[in-house]
């Protein structure tokens, strides 16, 4: 499976790996001659009459064969090198690509956290394999294999002396080495996890001191830090006793040749020139089983990171077949069921209809499913049963391009590049001029605050926006809506606390946003939506309520209910 998926992605790359095989072939084919040539040169030298000339030969020959099998080893490793970080470049570009296809809901932070992972880590981890295992194979495998027949050639009985703490060895790696899959998986989760957590906590640092949060925070940091150390202390203690063993027993084959060795030679059973060639080459012969238990353990590791960078591949890409084009813009629910990962729906039988150009209110509880439908018409996921409709067409038979086109989103959390204000609004409509820029900034109430700023549509506005308050980020997001002057607008109002000045600038840039335009609001603050033609009230995924203002406030039920809450809080807050 591994070899298939990395050769398909090889691609062109192909012969240089194949090439970078067959050179590794041929210098540990050529690594074996020395030892012969070792056993000539005893054979000369305790020989009755050795000829001198013969031992220089053989000596001279000696390095001329490492010379060969250096350079045929240089040549394997830079072509393996260069198709391994080919392959590399590709496997990344490939999961962009592939990501790009992916459904926005795809990417919450967990998902985040873990791509990141697999694309620097987990890829980075194939150049292991491509560039070092895949070539070393045939030499892993068949210069242990010829030397061991070349032994047995040169005398069985000495050979089985040299083969037996080997062959404990392995027993030992194969009987104990049967949860390590799982000690990987672990260890690899584990790896993600922590890198999502430390995004998280350096991302969210600056909130997090601000709303003195830190020791909770900090909690789940070290939570993810914890969980890691555990899982590389856990995967280190399960190898360490069953290396610490095969490592002491192939570095051990002299303690069985010499008793051996001396008993046979004692015996008159041996002569002393292959004494001594086992002498030299039992413990090269032991040592060469180092590499297969790298083999192993490597190979396990890389076999779990292609598996992570399959399930990304394999992950179902949204279909993006549609070819209808929308001409009206109401949106309408029919029947919609909903649920994350086929497990306990989330939205049951949702119906409703927004007329276009008319306002649509969604409040209800924390956790009812508001954001849930928000997310539904830009097709973050698609609905598992009913459709969802925006003018006459099911959205699935949109272009995702047409659809995305006529939606703006302005969210709670703005996100901001780190680049200038001009840019930042300008992503709404990057053709637009600077007039159409200022024109929006000033119906989104920005414009005063950045022409104030030191290089005024210039200024570049930090990393997410660090350099803008909460409020001034609102607003360039609903400039930057306002631009692209989309005729469906999505708002998630911001439920953090805004200062009474920018909150009202704030209402006023959504009042201008707004105006003629079908538009859902996910409400938090309920006096912000008295005058909305539709409000739903939602609880555990259903509609319990719907109606205007009025008739919900008549009817006295969870809405009254929050109503009345809502205003005591507000109230309360403005006595304090
Ligand atoms: P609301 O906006 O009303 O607070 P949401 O739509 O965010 O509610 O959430 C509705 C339910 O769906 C919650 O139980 C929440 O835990 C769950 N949920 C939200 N997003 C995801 C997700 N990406 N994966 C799985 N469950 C989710």
């Amino acid at each position: 499976m591994m070899f298939n998926d990395l050769l398909e992605l090889a691609g062109k790359r192909k012969l240089k790996l194949i090439c970078a095989c067959l050179l590794h072939a041929i210098s540990c084919g050529l690594a074996i001659i020395p030892f012969f040539l070792i056993y000539l040169l005893f054979l000369e030298i305790f020989s009755t009459s050795p000829d001198e000339v013969r031992i220089w030969w053989i000596l001279a020959l000696i390095p001329v064969v490492y010379v060969i099998m250096s350079i045929a080893l240089i040549y394997a490793y830079n072509l393996s090198h260069v198709a391994a970080y080919q392959i590399l470049y590709t496997v990344r570009i490939e999961l962009g690509k592939k990501l790009s296809k992916l459904p926005l809901g795809f990417f919450n932070e967990k998902n985040t956290g873990e791509l990141k992972t697999v694309i620097n880590e987990n890829v980075e981890l194939l150049e292991f394999f491509l560039a070092h295992h895949l070539p070393e194979m045939i030499s892993t495998i068949f210069v242990p294999l010829f030397l061991g027949i070349f032994l047995f050639i040169m005398d069985w009985r000495m050979a089985l002396a040299s083969v037996l703490p080997v062959a404990l060895a392995m027993t030992v790696i194969l009987l104990k080495s049967s949860g390590w899959g799982e000690m990987i998986d672990e260890y690899l989760s584990a790896q993600s996890e922590v890198n999502a957590t430390v995004v998280e906590y350096v991302q969210g640092i600056k909130v997090i001191k601000a709303f003195n949060h830190t020791a909770e925070s900090f909690k789940k940091y070290k939570g993810g830090m914890a969980f890691w150390k555990d899982s590389v202390i856990k995967w280190s203690r399960q190898r360490a006793a069953p290396f610490t063993l095969y490592q002491g027993l192939i570095t051990s084959t002299l303690a069985f040749i010499i008793p051996v060795g001396l008993w046979l030679y004692s015996s008159e059973m041996l002569t002393m020139e292959t004494f001594l060639l086992f002498l030299i080459v039992g413990p090269i012969f032991g040592g060469l089983f180092m590499r297969i238990y790298e083999f192993l353990r490597y190979g396990m590791e890389e076999k779990e990171c292609m598996d992570r960078i399959n399930k990304i591949f394999d992950t179902e890409n949204i279909t993006d077949e549609g070819k209808e084009k929308v001409e009206s813009f109401d949106i309408t629910f029919n029947n919609v069921f909903f649920a994350y990962d086929n497990r306990n729906p989330i939205l049951n039988d949702i119906n409703f209809h927004v007329p276009q150009g008319t306002r649509c209110a969604l409040v209800g509880p924390s956790g009812a499913g508001k954001t849930t439908i928000a997310r539904l018409i830009v097709r973050f996921w698609d609905v598992n049963y009913g459709k969802i409709m925006v003018g006459d067409y099911d959205i699935r038979d949109l272009s995702l391009k047409n659809l995305l086109s006529h939606v703006s989103i302005v969210l709670q959390d703005p996100y901001l590049f780190n680049d200038t204000i001009l840019e930042n609004i300008k992503i709404g409509n990057p053709q637009a001029s600077m007039d159409d820029v200022i024109e929006v900034s000033k119906a989104a109430r920005c414009h005063e605050f950045i022409e104030k700023l030191p290089d005024g549509y210039s200024t570049v506005v930090g990393e997410r926006g660090e350099r803008l308050s909460g409020g001034e980020k609102q607003r360039i997001s609903i400039a930057r809506a306002l631009l692209k002057d989309a005729p469906i607008v999505i708002l998630d109002e911001a439920t953090v606390f805004i200062d009474p000045e920018n909150e009202s600038l704030i209402q006023d840039a959504i009042s201008n946003l707004t105006r003629n335009r079908t538009v859902l609001v996910i409400a938090h603050k309920l006096y912000t939506i008295t005058n909305a033609e539709q409000i739903l009230v939602l609880d555990e995924g259903k509609i319990i309520e719907r109606g205007s203002y009025s008739d919900l406030m008549d009817a006295g039920g969870l809405f009254r209910e929050m109503w009345d809450t809502h205003i005591s809080t507000l109230d309360w807050e403005i006595k304090r």
